[in-house]
């Protein structure tokens, strides 16, 4: 395949965007995912005191791509589709970071997602910076030859940006292992090379690793049992909400029910679900994977349809899990959150609002970019795993990831009551530390 030309846009001015989405703050809240990442920043640069020079290096994306993907749809006509990658930061390491395919995708979302990884890399301490990307599409409407078309054309667009020692891109939202097996695909083919390490999260039989499908659910159930642990709380009869049954969403539902939880509400974009007595999470797979998604379990599993799925949030539950997506507890709801623990499956569903109200009433966060870590942590794995092509049984990952952890909650904690802020400000210091050494040590080119 020829080399194709990217659509590369100059740097948007973040900080000009950050003030103008600050300044259109509707009703006391914005909705703009990266204005609301950059305040989770500042929150630790405050406590940090890091100077304006260190802030100007670590804070606003690197490299923000968009191109444009013509598709050749089944009925012969062509479609065109956006894509973005944002690379954050590369202080510490290639970008890595997943790509979703959804329908809201856009700059700004991309960005703040970039920017998570950036951190989220940086406090579990693998060495890798941040990127993110995204294809504005609902994969649900295309056919399998059109997604691998969709999904080859963006890889192809974006050849001079990925690579194994560039940015390494992931499954994310609605993507998955045979999307990121045409992706490496495309690459291989491309270089005229077996190129496994360009992308994580690939089916094992394509040099994925062991453990991966499961690990983001796996990284937050340590971080769960962390707590726990920290609060002297007895996991048997816990109860538990999740909102999104995802990849997330449904591991967590089924390691945390093997812990003795009882989950008593579950949601995807179709409905949520409710059952005094426990939802049995593998009997909801199994209706997933035969059905496509959770549309008409109540029928099926006698269980109560919550009339408004945001409603989720509020069950009177110990432990709540947003699997989701952003902005999910604004200002608008975070009063009547109930749950004693709140476990960042997705990135970002908190806005700093709602962070500062759940703060005020006692909640317990495990931020994202600590609760989420075990996706990328694994994705780390397989990418050493690619490198050395040597494989690990799934006993090694399982054991790797644990101290991965179970070291990231304990540096993050240390910090919380060492600075007296909640964890998610604690995530950040632990993380910036980290980038800021980085980018200091490397210093500039010219
Ligand atoms: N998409 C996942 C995340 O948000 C995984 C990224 C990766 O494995 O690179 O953390």
């Amino acid at each position: 395949m020829k080399k194709t030309k990217s659509l590369r846009r100059e740097a948007v001015d973040y900080e000009k965007l950050y003030e103008e989405t600050i300044k259109e703050l509707h009703d006391g809240e914005s909705s703009s995912a990266f204005a609301n990442a950059l305040k989770q920043f500042d929150r630790a640069a405050e406590t940090l005191k890091l100077t304006n020079n260190q802030v100007a290096v670590i804070k606003d994306p690197r490299r923000v791509v968009q191109v444009k993907l013509p598709v050749r749809m089944d009925d012969g006509s062509i479609k065109i589709f956006k894509g973005f990658r944002v690379q954050h930061n590369i202080a510490r390491g290639p970008a890595k970071g997943g790509v979703r395919f959804h329908p809201d995708v856009n700059e700004d979302e991309v960005a703040a997602l970039a920017f998570w990884m950036t951190y989220k890399c940086a406090v579990v301490n693998i060495p890798f910076g941040g990127g993110k990307g995204g294809i504005v599409v609902d994969p649900r409407k295309l056919s399998m030859g059109e997604l691998e078309r969709l999904a080859r054309r963006y890889f192809a667009e974006m050849m001079d940006i990925f690579g194994p020692e560039r940015d390494v891109p992931a499954p994310d939202v609605n993507t998955n292992p045979q999307i990121m097996a045409w992706f490496m695909d495309t690459y291989s083919m491309h270089h005229q090379n077996y190129i496994p390490g360009v992308v994580t999260g690939k089916p094992i039989d394509l040099g994925g690793s062991q453990g991966r499908n499961s690990a983001t659910a796996q990284g937050m159930v340590h971080c769960v049992h962390k707590a726990a642990d920290y609060f002297k709380m007895d996991l048997k009869g816990t109860t538990v909400a999740i909102q999104g049954y995802g990849n997330a969403g449904s591991f967590a539902a089924r390691l945390l029910a093997k812990d003795g939880c009882i989950i008593k509400a579950i949601s995807d974009v179709d409905g949520a679900f409710f059952s005094d007595k426990g939802i049995d999470p593998e009997n909801a797979c199994q209706y997933v994977e035969k059905n496509g998604s959770l549309i008409n379990y109540d029928k099926a599993a006698k269980v109560k349809k919550i009339a408004d799925p945001m409603k989720l949030l509020e069950l009177d539950v110990d432990i709540l899990i947003p699997a989701a997506l952003e902005n999910q507890i604004t200002h608008k709801n975070a009063d009547k959150v109930r749950a004693r623990i709140i476990a960042e499956c997705a990135n970002g569903p908190l806005t700093t609002e709602a962070d500062d109200i759940m703060e005020k009433k006692g909640t317990f966060i495990i931020p994202d970019i600590l609760c989420n870590a075990g996706g990328v942590t694994v994705s780390y794995f397989e990418w050493v795993q690619n490198r050395m092509g040597y494989y690990w049984d799934e006993d090694r990952v399982l054991d790797e990831l644990k101290r991965y952890m179970d070291k990231a909650f304990d540096d993050v904690l240390r910090t919380s009551i060492h600075y007296n802020v909640p964890m998610r400000t604690a995530a950040f210091i632990v993380s910036i530390q980290r980038v800021t050494r980085a980018a200091e040590l490397r210093g500039l080119y010219a």
